[in-house]
């Protein structure tokens, strides 16, 4: 999606940083001077008891000096509220009673596919994790154990099992009504090029989620506990 032209000096124009970053810290009122936009607090973005992070309300920028973290309005919000860029300007916008321009459907159409490709990936790793506590999963269980990998790792890194069986998540997913397709285009299935059914990537594996820095399992990856089999490593496509 693009914005239109003055779109964001606009939203500059009408957002307060003052009282964007209000929400997240408590200011320090003697080392602040309200009336003149010069506002003063313990960072966010770092440990401390001094207020070295300071908003100069009327430039609409913000700079600690301890830590040395710095920008606007919309930077702020990417930081503290763990979003992108445009969803920043939606969060904004919205506050400050700004219409957001149309989303450009081919980019939605993405975004849709983006998202069903992330939740098809989350089902997934919550289908290893519990064969993982069957009993096809306890030779994985037994080789995790050995490895120092304790149940308490496990559930944290949400490791999971993959049945030794050509369609065991196919089979899952099926049950559950989910595209064919899909499983094959988030790379957790292959579709051979002679036309064939369709098979599970992973099979007779330990499965280790690799995710991105918002938590979203964009990619698995899957470890051979038996030392015999002909690919330790095996990883899937990133989605
Ligand atoms: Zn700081």
């Amino acid at each position: 999606m693009s914005l239109p032209p003055g779109f964001l000096d606009e939203l500059r124009t009408r957002t307060s940083l003052s009282q964007v970053v209000g929400r997240k810290v408590v200011w320090d009122m003697k080392k602040s001077q309200q009336g003149k936009g010069d506002m003063w607090a313990p960072c966010p973005f770092h440990q401390e008891k001094t207020a070295s992070f300071h908003v100069d309300d009327k430039k609409g920028y913000y700079y600690c000096f301890g830590c040395h973290a710095k920008g606007d309005a919309i930077s702020f919000v990417r930081e503290t509220e763990n979003v992108s860029f445009m969803e920043a300007i939606e969060i904004l916008a919205r506050e400050a009673g700004m219409q957001m321009p149309a989303r450009d459907p081919k980019a939605q159409e993405k975004a849709d596919r983006r998202s069903q490709l992330v939740q098809v990936m989350e089902q997934a790793v919550q289908y290893f994790r519990l064969q993982l506590q069957t009993t096809q999963g306890a030779p994985a269980r037994d080789y995790l154990e050995r490895r120092g990998l304790k149940e308490e790792a496990q559930a944290r890194w949400d490791i999971g099992f993959a049945p030794a069986a050509r369609r065991a998540l196919l089979g899952h997913f099926k049950d559950k009504g989910v595209d064919e397709a899909l499983v094959v285009a988030a790379g957790l299935a292959i579709k051979p090029d002679d036309g064939g059914a369709a098979y599970d990537r992973f099979r007779g594996r330990i499965i280790f989620p690799i995710r991105d820095g918002r938590g979203r399992a964009i990619s698995l990856g899957g470890r051979a506990p038996d030392p015999k089999a002909r690919a330790k490593y095996l990883n899937g496509p990133e989605t």
